[in-house]
């Protein structure tokens, strides 16, 4: 049996492991490796290294950093057959889609590239007699990125690249059914110049996790997970005084109103619900039909969704795999049984799918449900599988309502033809990020990301320029050089490298 260690000071690290959780691939059921489980003792260790390391790793000019950091986009390119297969072989999406998750975590590599244009400050001269002020933005410190499962590499690199490029040392925890795809990070960090222990990787149980939450020698932390888990990250983060931003789960809804092109928004509908079996927070997994267009659109993404050739991802032509485990299939069926015996149509029942050869994998087909009740589970609980529910509304302002009335606000998306509509949309929707006939809004790098309500707590968004304010802190230099004696030095603008 495989094992897997954590990644500190530049190089595997075994430490004095409290367990091992069972790695499973969830096509097939098996169990693959075992995962060391953090002890405190480790964690302080990690913390220890990432302090000493950040310290110089800060003194690093910037030019310095931004080599290493486009080093490092070339090296997560150069291996992304190597990262897309260890996420499929332990997520279980479906080999196209890891390297489509794998381009989007290459975005933030992009724009750490060039961290240099967004670290500018702002200086102005003779603010009063002699007297300039200028800005600048300095690293908190340590950093402690803890992540979910769904996408092992991109919601990390959603992290470490603007962390690490602003200065900081980071601690990954990633998800402990998927961490492989950390640890080849940490040795292609490595392989592109990075410092030993800028970039390390200690995983854990909730014990480990909540000691992460605790620790003195951690400053920052940016959590990804279920809303349940944002809130104990906040709560305890917040009052051991670190900053925190924490991303929690989402129920994304689609308004179509009766003028949309119905055969446009059927296929994108079909792809935002079922993609990733359904295991993205930006996935789609509520439309809200309007006037009356609920029961033709409803056929209309049956017949794309019966399209969709489920199985493991690595397999020929394959569009969807499994879900995660055994519990959380549990969880989308009972969600799905429930809704029929509250009276919800079936449109499409994927709760019997079976692979062959594939037994004891956790497969299941696309579901469509309609005439769903807004109090059932199936609609307003975060499904997190395979599943679209249908719920309708007579008018565009009923529509709304039931699209602000979510707990959460991650994406919403209106499929419409009327730009008055669709702007209206936009201001009045409850939700941080908008799609315009555009059903999974997530915007680029140079954007920031993140929802409203129960989908982010803390205010600022992840990567992108709300990323670098979250990684940096302000300063303000006021100075006076009261002698004013002119000079000439030589100055050398050569790089120190
Ligand atoms: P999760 O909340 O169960 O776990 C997230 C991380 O927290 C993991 O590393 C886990 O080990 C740790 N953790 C779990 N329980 C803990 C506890 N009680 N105390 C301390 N730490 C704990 O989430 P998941 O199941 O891995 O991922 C799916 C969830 O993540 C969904 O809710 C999804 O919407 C959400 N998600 C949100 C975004 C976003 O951008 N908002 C992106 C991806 C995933």
């Amino acid at each position: 049996m495989k094992t897997i260690e954590h990644w500190v000071d530049g190089a595997p690290y075994e430490g004095t492991p409290t367990g091992r959780f069972a790695v499973e691939n969830p096509a097939t059921g098996e169990v693959e490796a075992e995962l060391l489980q953090a002890s405190d003792a480790d964690l302080d260790h990690a913390v220890e290294v990432a302090k000493t390391a950040q310290k110089a790793w800060a003194k690093v000019p910037l030019a310095k950093r931004v080599d290493i950091m486009f080093k490092m986009r070339q090296l997560v390119l150069d291996h992304q057959d190597e990262l897309a297969k260890l996420i499929v072989a332990e997520h279980g999406k479906n080999y196209s889609d890891a390297i489509g998750e794998l381009q989007r975590g290459r975005e933030t590599l992009d724009f750490a590239c060039g961290i240099n244009a967004a670290l500018k400050g702002e200086h102005s001269f003779d603010i009063s007699r002699g007297v300039d002020i200028h800005t600048l933005r300095q690293p908190v410190g340590v950093v402690a990125g803890i992540c979910p499962f769904n996408f092992p590499a991109m919601v990390p690199m959603w992290m470490h690249p603007v962390a690490i490029a602003t200065g900081n040392a980071f601690i990954l925890k990633p998800a402990s059914a998927t961490p492989s795809a950390a640890l080849l990070t940490a040795q292609l960090y490595k392989e592109a110049g990075l410092p030993d222990g800028v970039f390390n990787v200690v995983s854990g149980n909730r014990t480990m996790v909540t000691k992460v939450l605790e620790h003195p020698g951690i400053d920052a932390i940016s959590f990804v997970g279920s809303t349940p888990v944002a809130h104990i990250v906040q709560d305890t983060g917040v009052s051991h005084g670190k900053r925190v931003q924490a991303l929690g789960g989402a129920n994304n809804h689609a308004i179509v109103l009766p003028d949309a092109d119905m055969e446009f928004a059927a296929g994108h509908i079909s792809a935002a619900a079922f993609g990733a079996a359904g295991e993205r927070c930006m996935a789609l997994p509520v439309v809200v039909a309007v006037g009356g267009v609920g029961p033709a659109l409803a056929q209309k993404v049956k017949e794309h969704a019966e399209k969709i050739k489920v199985g493991p991802g690595m397999g020929e032509g394959i569009e969807m795999g499994p879900v995660i485990d055994a519990k959380s299939k549990d969880f989308i069926v009972s969600l799905i049984d429930d809704a029929e015996q509250r009276g919800s149509d079936i449109v499409l029942d994927g709760r019997s799918l079976v692979i062959p050869g594939h037994e004891n994998g956790h497969f299941l087909g696309p579901t469509i449900i309609d005439n769903v009740p807004l109090d059932a589970p199936a609609y307003k609980e975060e499904v997190f599988g395979p599943v679209l529910t249908i719920v309708h509304a007579d008018t565009y302002e009923e529509a709304i309502k039931i699209v602000n009335s979510s707990e959460f606000g991650n994406g919403a998306a209106i499929f419409t033809n009327d730009g008055g509509m669709a702007r209206r949309f936009s201001l009045e929707a409850e939700a941080g990020m908008i799609g315009i006939n555009v059903p999974i809004p997530t915007p680029v790098a140079y954007y920031s990301f993140g929802g409203w309500k129960q989908s982010l707590l803390g205010d600022t968004h992840i990567h992108g320029p709300e990323g670098v304010k979250f990684y940096t802190r302000g300063k303000a230099v006021t100075s006076r050089w009261p002698s004013e004696q002119s000079y000439s030095a030589t100055m050398s603008f050569q790089r120190e490298d």
